[in-house]
């Protein structure tokens, strides 16, 4: 259905219908949106600034293009950080249960790297799934700018 289009690519436009959140101890968010499908043309080289027309609110959205191999090349940056991200927090991990799990002589702390193990084991273990879907997800677009409130709107990757 898909087919894509060399130095082109698609994106979706979303327009948020409504976001509302309910419930006072159980709270639910309901997010309500629209989609439309839009074709991005590509600059041979560098980054090129596009206006797309969200087809809801005919609101004007500023959105930035890159070339294709930028893509690819900030893509497998992100999947390699992801994949670092990995490899610290099992690092970080196994050094804490390690010295975590040491008795200690009376009146010696833990070593300053202790604390620095537990704080890596938290940040990678949001960064790496974070920096795994981003770079899977990367396609060289990025919105810019666009109308107030600019949370209503949205440049969605489409996976091709
Ligand atoms: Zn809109």
């Amino acid at each position: 259905m898909n087919r894509p289009i060399p130095g082109t690519v698609e994106v979706s436009v979303r327009h948020i219908l409504s976001d509302r959140t309910t419930g006072f101890l159980t709270r639910t968010r309901r997010i309500t949106w629209q989609d439309n499908l839009s074709r991005v043309r590509r600059p041979a080289s560098g980054k090129q600034s596009v206006e797309l027309t969200c087809p809801v609110c005919d609101a004007s959205l500023l959105a930035e293009v890159r070339t294709e191999a930028r893509t690819r090349r900030t893509s497998a940056v992100l999947l390699v950080l992801a994949a670092l991200s990995v490899i610290v927090f099992f690092a970080a991990f196994g050094y804490a249960v390690h010295e975590g799990g040491r008795t200690l002589p009376e009146g010696q702390s833990l070593p300053v790297l202790f604390p620095v193990s537990i704080a890596s084991i938290f940040v990678t273990f949001v960064a790496a799934p974070v920096l795994f879907l981003q770079g899977r997800r990367y396609n060289g677009v990025t919105m810019l700018d666009a109308p107030k409130p600019r949370r209503i709107h949205g440049i969605m990757p489409v996976r091709g």
